[in-house]
Parts: structure tokens; C-alpha cells; sequence
């Protein structure tokens, strides 16, 4: 055990790892001055029920960046998460995913928006009262938003997340658990977190139609339904693949057969929106 800790200390001194460490110091530097700046913008991508109505949306963060054009959250938010630039970068997106639905509202459309929280946002006890603030500060109900989590974010402390999520619950706000079935979660963690949507993850939905994946899925359908859990289907790119997961009684399917995720002005919603 002892070697295996030293030769970790070694690893953490390989010069490759200092570098890295290095370009993760200025990207950190460089994203935290971009978010002051307003650089960072939200697509937003509709989740749609069986009969095509829009029924959320997921805001997904992307950078403006003034040199590399539009960057995807992959090439920014590892870095990001390795910092505190996670929680400067999670307020952001908050405050402007709020306000877009408050837009939204004033404009008749109920369109609840889901924001993804990394695992060292939720293992701050702050974003509760951030989120209860933006709430008030628009007049908003709870179910104006959903809260996107992942396995790996309550992991390590399910009951202190539960507790968090109960917290946010209590505002109106729903809690989805995203990626499902990559993680590490355990099926009994599921029933001890405070849960109303599961997303499967697409690497599931890529693969129904190959009959071991198929078997998967179909048990975590029921599973979904009998634990009364809002069931979502993410990664969906052709019809045929959204027929098999409505057959299976999937209630919201996302993904780029739908929409890619777009601007708030390019969101075709009009007649396939939620009352
Ligand atoms: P996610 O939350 O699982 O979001 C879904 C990702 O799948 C998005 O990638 C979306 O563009 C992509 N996607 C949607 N439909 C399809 C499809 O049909 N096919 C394929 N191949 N991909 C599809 P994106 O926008 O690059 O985001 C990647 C991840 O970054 C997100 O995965 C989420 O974990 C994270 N992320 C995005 N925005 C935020 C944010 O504001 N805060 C945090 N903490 N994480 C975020
Ligand atoms: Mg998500
Ligand atoms: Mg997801
Ligand atoms: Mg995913």
C-alpha cells in the first residue's frame, strides 16, 4: 500500500502533469474573466413527449470564445470543475436560465428548464439559496426548473445530496437524475434520493436495437415506473429509435432527431409546446 502511494507522489511530479496542471491554471484564469465578461451562453434543447409537445427544455452551456469561435462545454467544463471557476460558472448559467424562463412565462409558454449541477456544486451547501433567490428575484414558482444531477455527484455521499435535493425539492423545483446507468450508482441509492425524472443515458439508447441492450432498457422502464419516476430518453437521432422507446412507455425523449440544442430565439416551440 505504501509503494503504491509513493508512486503516486511520483506520478503527481511527471512534468506531462505539470503542464497540464499548468494549461488547467490559465484556461481556469481565462474562463473566469470570460464568465465576468458574459462569454458563456446557453442552447437550449426541448424534451418532447409522445404526442410531440415540447415539454422542458435542457440549458447546456457553451463558450463564446473571442479567438476559438464557439467552444462545447467538453473543451472548458473538466477544467472548470477542477476549480472554483465551477461555482462562478454555475451561478451564470442559473441566473440566465432563470431569467430566459421567466421570458418565457411573460410570453404564455410554460417551459420549465433544467440546469445540469456538477458534483462540487452539489457538495456546496450554497446553491440552495442561490436558487431560492433567483426564484424570488423573478417571480417564479419551483417548477420553473429541474436540476439535473449525476451518479458520481452523489456517490460518495448520497445521504448529505438527498438532504440537498430534499432542500431544493421543497422550493418546487424537480431533481433529475442524468446519464443514467454509466455511473455507479446502486439500484438502492435510487430510492433513497429525492428523485423525479431519470435520464437514460444515450450510450442505452444508441444501442436498443441490439436485443442484451434492449432487456436493459426495458427493465429500467419498469423500474422508472414503478418508483413513479418521470422516464427520459436522451440522445434519441432517428425515428425508429424514438417508436421503440415510446412502445416501451419512455415519457420524454431528447435529442438531435428532435432538436440540437439551439439559441432561446431559435427554440421551435409554437404548436408543440406544453400548455
Ligand atoms: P448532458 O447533460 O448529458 O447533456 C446532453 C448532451 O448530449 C449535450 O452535449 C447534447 O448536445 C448532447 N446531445 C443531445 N442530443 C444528442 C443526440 O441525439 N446525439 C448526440 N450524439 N448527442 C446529443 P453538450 O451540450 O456538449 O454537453 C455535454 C455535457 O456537458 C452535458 O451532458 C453536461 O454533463 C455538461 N454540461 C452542459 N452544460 C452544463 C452546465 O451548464 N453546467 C454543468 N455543470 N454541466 C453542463
Ligand atoms: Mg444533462
Ligand atoms: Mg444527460
Ligand atoms: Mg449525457
Amino acid at each position: 500500500f505504501a509503494a503504491k502511494r509513493d508512486r503516486t507522489v511520483i506520478e503527481r511530479w511527471r512534468p506531462e502533469l505539470r503542464a497540464e496542471h499548468e494549461t488547467d491554471l490559465s484556461l481556469q484564469a481565462e474562463l473566469r474573466s470570460a464568465i465576468a465578461d458574459g462569454q458563456l451562453v446557453l442552447h437550449y434543447q426541448p424534451l418532447v413527449d409522445p404526442a410531440g409537445r415540447v415539454r422542458s427544455v435542457e440549458a447546456l452551456v457553451r463558450w463564446q470564445h473571442p479567438d476559438r469561435g464557439l467552444l462545447p462545454p467538453g473543451a472548458f467544463l473538466p477544467q472548470a470543475e477542477r476549480s472554483a471557476v465551477i461555482t462562478d460558472l454555475t451561478d451564470r448559467v442559473l441566473a440566465d436560465a432563470v431569467a430566459q424562463a421567466a421570458r418565457w412565462r411573460a410570453a404564455g409558454l410554460h417551459l420549465p428548464v433544467a440546469v445540469n449541477l456538477a458534483a462540487p456544486v452539489l457538495a456546496q451547501d450554497r446553491f440552495v439559496g442561490v436558487i431560492r433567490s433567483l426564484l424570488e428575484q423573478y417571480d417564479l414558482p419551483g417548477a420553473a426548473l429541474i436540476v439535473e444531477i449525476t451518479e458520481s455527484a452523489v456517490v460518495t455521499r448520497p445521504e448529505r445530496a438527498a438532504r440537498r435535493l430534499d432542500a431544493v425539492r421543497d422550493l418546487g423545483v424537480r431533481v433529475a437524475m442524468d446519464d443514467f446507468g454509466t455511473g455507479y450508482t446502486s439500484l438502492a441509492l435510487l430510492t433513497r434520493l429525492p428523485l423525479d425524472e431519470l435520464k437514460l443515458d444515450r450510450a442505452f439508447v444508441n444501442r436498443i436495437h441490439h436485443p442484451m441492450e434492449r432487456v436493459i432498457v426495458e427493465a429500467v422502464a419498469r423500474m422508472a415506473n414503478g418508483l413513479g419516476l418521470t422516464l427520459v430518453a436522451e440522445g434519441v437521432e432517428d425515428q425508429h429509435t424514438a417508436d421503440v422507446l415510446n412502445g416501451l412507455g419512455f415519457d420524454l425523449l431528447q435529442g438531435f432527431h428532435f432538436s440540437r440544442p439551439v439559441p432561446a430565439d431559435q427554440l421551435a416551440v409554437g404548436e408543440r409546446t406544453a400548455a
